[in-house]
C-alpha cells in the first residue's frame, strides 16, 4: 500500500515535470517536441487514474480479507469473536454468496430461531407451537 501511494506521488511528480517541459518547448516553439510532452502527460494521467483504481480495489479486497479471518463458522452460522465477546450471528448465505456480514434477527417464539432480513433465509430446528387445548373440554 506504502509503495502505491509512493508510485502515485512519483506519477504526480512527473507530470509536473512534463508540464514544465512542455511549458520550455512552448517557450522555443518546438511542435515536435510539445506533442510529445503533450503524449506524456497524457500517458502519466492514464497511470494515476489507474494506480488509484488499484488502491482502490486493494482497499476493498483488504477490508473483505480482514471480515473474513474475523469470522468463524460454526457449521451453521457465522459469528465474530468468541465466548462472552461472541457477536452475531451472521447468515451464511450472505457471507458465502456477497461477503457481506449481515446479522440474523431472532424468529418468534415459535418456527425457526434465527432469520436473514436481507435475504429471507430461516436458520435453526424449526420448534413447532404447543397444539391450543380450551380450558374444560376433555376432548382435547
Ligand atoms: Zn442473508
Amino acid at each position: 500500500m506504502v509503495d502505491l501511494m509512493a508510485g502515485l506521488a512519483t506519477a504526480s511528480k512527473a507530470y509536473e515535470l512534463a508540464k514544465d517541459a512542455k511549458a520550455t518547448a512552448d517557450k522555443f516553439k518546438n511542435v515536435e517536441m510539445q506533442g510529445q510532452l503533450v503524449d506524456l502527460m497524457s500517458a502519466l494521467v492514464d497511470v494515476k487514474a489507474e494506480a488509484v483504481a488499484k488502491s482502490t480495489r486493494i482497499a476493498e479486497l483488504e477490508e473483505q480479507l480482514a471480515l473474513t479471518r474475523a469470522m468463524t463458522f460454526d457449521g451453521e452460522l457465522y459469528w465474530q469473536g468468541e465466548g462472552d465477546d461472541r457477536e452475531g450471528p451472521f447468515c451464511q448465505r450472505c457471507f458465502d454468496d456477497a461477503k457481506k456480514a449481515v446479522r440474523l434477527q431472532p424468529g418468534s417464539t415459535y418456527g425457526v430461531p434465527w432469520n436473514c432480513k436481507v435475504c429471507d433465509s430461516d436458520y435453526g430446528s424449526y420448534k413447532a407451537s404447543p397444539s391450543y387445548i380450551p380450558d374444560g373440554d376433555p376432548s382435547f
